[in-house]
């Protein structure tokens, strides 16, 4: 369910300015940006600016907003040059880790957005 900014939540503190971000993507409802410990040479976190705790709670309360996560994901795709086409080694990954035991250490959703090298499948 939609809920008010939550003074303990990092990621809301990134939409307020009050913790740094290099920020690279924003939309009214959508703030984009790089990851501060990279996992490939594309790696940006998309995120509603409205707090939701993960990526299930906000497609549930949030459909739109939602949407507006994986149109900014895909536009910050195209502008970071590793969106098809573009050859066999062009593409991206968008991951949402929900839960701890998926990795989730945030707990504001937010899209990883991946790419610039090859991504192996499985994942780990
Ligand atoms: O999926 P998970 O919840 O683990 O993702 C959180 C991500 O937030 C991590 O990849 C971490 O590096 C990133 N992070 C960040 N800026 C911060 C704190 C965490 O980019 N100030």
């Amino acid at each position: 369910m939609a809920e008010e900014p939550q003074a303990d939540c990092l990621f809301c503190k990134i939409v307020v300015g009050d913790v740094p971000a290099t920020i690279v993507h924003e939309t009214d409802t959508t703030l984009a940006f790089r990851d501060i410990n990279p996992q490939a040479p594309t790696h940006v976190l998309v995120i509603p600016k409205e707090h939701h705790p993960d990526a299930a709670a906000l497609a549930a309360a949030a459909p739109q907003l939602a949407a507006d996560v994986l149109r900014a994901a895909g536009e910050v795709a195209e502008q970071e040059n590793i969106a098809p086409p573009g050859g066999a080694t062009v593409g991206y990954r968008i991951v949402f880790n929900t839960g701890a035991g998926a990795g989730q250490t945030v707990w504001h959703a937010h899209a990883h957005v991946l790419g610039g090298r090859g991504l192996n499948w499985p994942p780990g």
